[in-house]
């Protein structure tokens, strides 16, 4: 048997005994997690803001150590540290096959661990033991000399706030960037901004209304913007029209007064990315589309493909071109889980040595 922390309802979690999972077949290995940090989502859930029947195992990023392997696993022995993405992807299916692994086709569209409708099927990292199948397609490994508690995030969060700005930068060489948070826990929000400094845009405004995060952001090099959000209708006279706005505007929060406000300020060419849709569930959101016709902005939304695109953040991390250190509110010892996941928190890591 093992221990494994669930959600139960509105600040209320519990650890509940369960049994050991074994190997299913022979692609898949078990990992034991040694490292898990908090997605935005589990405290949007813990804090009742958004709503989610438990119990649910929580905790879909982390990594850990392999503990078993199947008979047809090639790129992984026990003992190795990987890094397990949030998402369940097998790595053969069409969608896999163009990169798209949030959408893969031979899952369910919300399968994946400690998160959804499926996470009592593939457990959470918060547990002694995950199966995670198709491991050679699924796993990163962890870089030699990596420091788990600034990678360990990769799995989810920090690569969804480098998807959000990294490839449209590209584009957009030293173009400005601004992120709406307004939301907690906030740390896809601020690791957006953290990673359009360390990236080279040549103005990164992080507007918000709390006070912390405004802080983290400015930690993180970014122009700290004290405003509620409905104030950000009021940056419009200044900002919009065919010369302002800025190159990519990101919509971190999922707040929708701020997401139609970010498509007007968003300048000529630009991107307005939104990594917020899963607090829009029957939402109708005002686009003016006329405007964003005018101007060629494009918008982007959709769950971030993590197995695609880790290789990248995560050497820019291991490198220390980007440090996700400021968006860390606590770091806590295994058994202390529950205590940290219970207070307010922009990430929370949980740790342990083996
Ligand atoms: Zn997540
Ligand atoms: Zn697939």
């Amino acid at each position: 048997m093992q221990q494994q922390l669930n959600f139960i309802g509105k600040h209320k979690l519990e650890w509940r005994e369960v049994p050991l999972p074994s190997l299913p077949d022979d692609k898949a290995v078990i990992v034991r997690p040694l490292t898990v940090t908090s997605c935005d989502f589990d405290g949007l859930v813990i804090q009742g803001n958004f709503p989610m029947r438990g119990p649910k195992p929580l905790g879909h990023e982390g990594e850990g150590v392999i503990i078993d392997v199947g008979d047809d696993v090639t790129r992984f022995k026990i003992g190795d540290r990987v890094i397990m993405p949030w998402k369940i992807a097998c790595g053969h299916c069409t969608p896999c096959g163009r990169g798209h692994t949030a959408q893969c086709d031979s899952v369910p569209p919300s399968e994946s661990f400690g998160w959804g409708q499926m996470a009592n099927i593939w457990g959470g990292f918060i547990s002694d033991a995950v199966v995670v199948p198709w491991a050679d397609f699924m796993l990163t490994p962890m870089p030699k000399g990596a420091d788990p508690v600034l990678v360990g995030g990769l799995a989810d969060n920090i690569t969804d706030g480098w998807r959000a700005v990294g490839p449209h930068l590209n584009e957009r060489p030293g173009g400005s960037v601004l992120v709406a948070g307004f939301t907690a826990p906030g740390s896809i929000a601020l690791y957006a901004a953290g990673w359009a400094v360390a990236l080279g845009a040549k103005r990164v405004v992080y507007a918000d209304h709390d006070q912390d995060r405004l802080e983290r952001a400015a930690k993180m090099g970014a122009e700290p913007m004290d405003l509620k959000v409905e104030k950000l209708r009021s940056l419009k006279p200044e900002l919009r029209g065919l010369d302002g706005g800025f190159d990519i505007t990101i919509d971190g929060g999922g707040n929708p007064a701020a997401l139609t406000e970010l498509l007007y300020l968003t300048a000529r060419a630009g991107v307005c990315v939104s990594t917020g849709g899963v607090l829009y569930p029957g939402k109708e959101i005002p686009f003016p589309v006329f405007d964003m016709y005018m101007k060629s902005v494009s918008f982007h939304t959709g769950w971030v493909h993590t197995q695609t695109i880790i290789d990248e953040p995560l050497r820019l991390v291991h490198e220390g071109v980007f440090d996700p250190s400021p968006v860390t509110s606590t770091i806590v010892d295994w058994g202390d889980a529950i205590e940290a996941l219970l207070e307010p928190f922009t990430k929370v890591i949980i740790k342990r040595d083996k």
